[in-house]
């Protein structure tokens, strides 16, 4: 039920964990984290509480990164297992997504993906968005257009945060009917369900619009509709303290 995501200089896997931590009080009962290395998606996920996957991580580290994202699950579809906890991959492992929320017309994409040959591995209704915008990025546009294309092809309550193994310094993220705030930062941005995921880092943030979707790069951010049309989001300051 929280999300994160950050590109910048520091190592994202630090910044991830310690955001989801931050996350917990929302609930959960699996987590996960996905990083860009080296032309690669590197990741790990386990059921439980955080620690399991600190443990996990501990056990087999995870590649230097400064591109990454983390996921806490509340499970509404496939069982909190470490198969079904987030990130999800696409079928050829290019795209990582991290998913909050519930896509409705689940079902009649992943039949139509199974058709054309694509193996999902859970019984999430996230995995069938992972292949489905990765099959977009196939077809050679960037991880935002890839985004705005598979949204367009979703209904439902969903925030979603991708990473591209072919493009290491981009984060997008799409929201409808579901909550999502960027944290903007000085050569490095964030991603959050709420501001508790970033504000130790920045208090400046974007509340992006429903059916937006938004790219990140170190240096900057910039948003659209699901059409591919500049948006806005709208910007505010955190000057409240959030109690640890
Ligand atoms: N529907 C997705 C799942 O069950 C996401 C759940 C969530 O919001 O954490 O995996």
């Amino acid at each position: 039920c929280g999300i994160v995501g950050y590109v910048g200089s520091k190592q994202a896997q630090g910044v991830v964990i310690e955001g989801l931590r931050r996350l917990e009080y929302r609930g959960y009962d699996s987590a996960g984290v996905a990083l860009v290395h080296d032309g690669a998606i590197a990741s790990d996920k386990k059921s439980g509480k955080l620690a399991n996957l600190e443990k996990a991580i501990a056990e087999h580290p995870l590649p230097p990164s400064t591109t990454g994202i983390g996921h806490t699950r509340w499970a509404t579809h496939g069982a909190p297992t470490d198969r079904n906890a987030h990130p999800h991959l696409g079928q050829a492992q290019r795209l990582a997504l991290v998913h909050n929320g519930i896509i409705e017309n689940f079902a009649e994409i992943r039949a139509q993906l199974e058709a054309e040959g694509h193996e999902l591995l859970s019984e999430t209704d996230t995995e069938v968005a992972a292949h489905l915008i990765e099959r977009e990025l196939d077809k050679g546009v960037d991880l935002t257009a890839a985004m705005q294309a598979a949204c367009r092809q979703m209904e439902g309550a969903f925030t979603l945060v991708a990473i591209d193994a072919q493009d290491p310094d981009r984060v997008v993220a799409a929201r409808l009917n579901s909550p999502l705030v960027v944290g903007l930062g000085e050569g490095e941005n964030f991603l959050g369900s709420d501001v508790a995921a970033f504000i130790e880092h920045t208090r400046d943030a974007l509340e992006l619009g429903q059916a937006q979707v938004v790219t990140l790069t170190r240096d900057g951010v910039s948003v659209t509709s699901f059409d591919g049309q500049p948006a806005e989001g709208t910007p505010f300051h955190v000057d409240w303290d959030l109690s640890a």
